[in-house]
């Protein structure tokens, strides 16, 4: 019977050898030397030969991950709290610069014809993909510091998105085998977001673009490459062809702030409700079918904006308000257009981290549901603001002030501050000052506590520091300069709270 057995599995071996002969050598995982760290080998050689049973190579998965460690200063930006949000006129100020529109315009004109092909072909407006390129990388001048597999691996290797990790690696490992990049070409940002586009190994694989036609995706050197690319991401989310993305506008007095919550109408009912364009001009019939949201980004006394669905489209890319704000409007600088006409009102303060979270658990104390007090203001912290602003027959805009906390303290029988100031960061339009060497030695601390390589905190400018400096700020999507000023002083101290 066992004899019988084992000749039937011997035939059928012999017949499955014959026919698939290639195969049947089972592929052998790719071995390494040792890294140093046991844990980390351990980790690689397992996640390898789970790869190569996946059909991935093992000579490109040698060439990516052999003589790689994980890097201590990853790990340390990785483990950073949630950035402290700044007061919105300084996020968008110190983002929306002379030097940046400058910059734009300048590559504009350098690429001429290949941009107005690239928005042909995808549809996509080329102001838009450039104020995505400058604020990804300002438009290629911000360093990548890492490698995509060195900076993979190590956030796998860390194990808190392990699963996710490992799937970017996988594509990044894809993206060798199919010859569409070299493993050398793999610069990326501390988290492995890839080249000027800053893509991760999935979207590389899926979005990225080779627009001239030489066999390579190259989004780090070739700029057609890397707009075309934007253009296509854009497209894939939804982009529609030839609609704005924003008006700014002036709501009629006796407005119902509450409406700006989020929620969506045609840009015919909000003109039936009073809404005009700020500049008096009027909506053409395709506009006035647009479905639009109002929003306030700085409250009721700041300026007013339509939100058209394209804007949600760029929030695809960074799923954030103010970084779409700012994509738009330097899309309109690039244009030779003008900014918001409307100021920001600088002088209502803005609440940090701390007064945040007394606000949240104030609220909660009235009786106004803000969800577990965290200390960031989210969609549960302003619906209990408006709650709390109706009922106190305020302008139910649901943006936080000083002034607010001062009324919610008031309320709840805390005592209250002086009268509100605005932050010392929010200069508004004062250009930065160079630091003395005192301010230098606090921003090396501060961007060594936030993981940066800055050497000794001297209060000398290397070329070190300047790297660190320029890291930390395209991290922040801020101008990419090297330099060491107050508003990168501020940003830091932010970042670090
Ligand atoms: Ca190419």
């Amino acid at each position: 019977m066992a004899r019988a057995l084992l000749m039937a599995v011997l035939a059928v071996t012999a017949i499955a050898c014959d026919s698939t002969f290639v195969r049947a050598q089972p592929v052998q995982a790719p071995t390494f030397a040792t890294s140093g760290n046991a844990d980390f080998d351990s980790w690689r050689d397992d996640f390898a030969s789970r790869a190569v049973a996946q059909g991935r190579d093992p000579a490109v998965l040698r060439r990516l991950l052999s003589g790689i460690s994980p890097d201590p200063s990853i790990i340390t930006l990785d483990q950073q709290q949630p950035e402290f949000v700044s007061p919105v006129w300084d996020y968008v100020n110190n983002r929306v610069t002379d030097r940046r529109i400058a910059a734009g315009q300048a590559m504009k004109a350098s690429m001429g014809s290949t941009l107005t092909q690239i928005q042909q072909r995808y549809g996509v407006d080329a102001d838009i993909i450039l104020g995505i390129w400058a604020l990804e990388s300002n438009l290629g001048q911000a360093p990548l510091n890492y490698t995509a597999p060195q900076a993979l691996a190590t956030l796998a290797y860390e194990g808190r998105r392990r699963a996710q990790f490992e799937n970017y690696l996988l594509a990044l490992c894809q993206m060798v085998e199919r010859g569409l990049a070299t493993p050398d070409e793999l610069r990326s940002s501390w988290a492995g977001a890839m080249g000027q586009p800053q893509f991760m190994p999935d979207v590389y694989l899926t979005l990225a673009v080779d627009f001239d036609g030489d066999g390579k995706r190259d989004i780090w050197n070739d700029n057609a490459d890397v707009a075309a690319s934007i253009a296509n991401y854009l497209q894939n989310k939804g982009w529609h062809a030839g609609e704005p993305v924003f008006d700014e506008v002036r709501l009629p007095s006796g407005f119902d702030f509450s409406l700006a919550d989020g929620s969506t109408r045609s840009v015919s009912d909000w003109e039936g409700i009073g809404v005009r364009r700020i500049d008096g001009s009027a909506w053409t019939a395709s506009d006035r079918m647009l479905q639009s949201q109002l929003f306030l980004p700085a409250g009721a006394s700041g300026p007013a904006l339509l939100l058209h669905p394209n804007f949600g489209i760029i929030r695809r890319y960074n799923n954030s308000d103010r970084y779409a704000l700012v994509v738009a409007l330097l899309a309109r600088a690039f244009e030779g257009r003008s900014g918001l006409v409307a100021s920001w009102p600088t002088q209502v303060g803005s609440l940090n981290r701390d007064q945040t979270l007394e606000l949240q658990t104030l609220l909660n104390s009235l009786g106004y549901n803000s969800g577990t007090p965290d200390g960031l203001f989210g969609s549960g912290t302003r619906r209990a603001v408006r709650a709390f602003q109706t009922d106190q027959h305020i302008p139910a805009d649901g943006f936080p002030t000083t002034s607010l906390l001062n009324q919610v303290r008031a309320r709840a029988g805390v005592s209250v501050d002086p009268p509100a100031s605005s932050s010392p960061s929010s200069s508004g339009s004062s250009s930065p000052r160079a630091l003395d060497v005192r301010g230098i030695r606090e921003l090396e601390r501060l961007l060594g506590r936030l993981g940066y390589r800055v050497g000794r905190a001297d209060g000398r400018i290397t070329a070190q520091t300047r790297t660190a400096i320029r890291a930390f700020q395209h991290r922040r999507h801020l101008d990419v300069t090297g330099r060491a000023t107050s508003d990168v002083l501020d940003e830091a101290r932010r970042a670090a709270r």
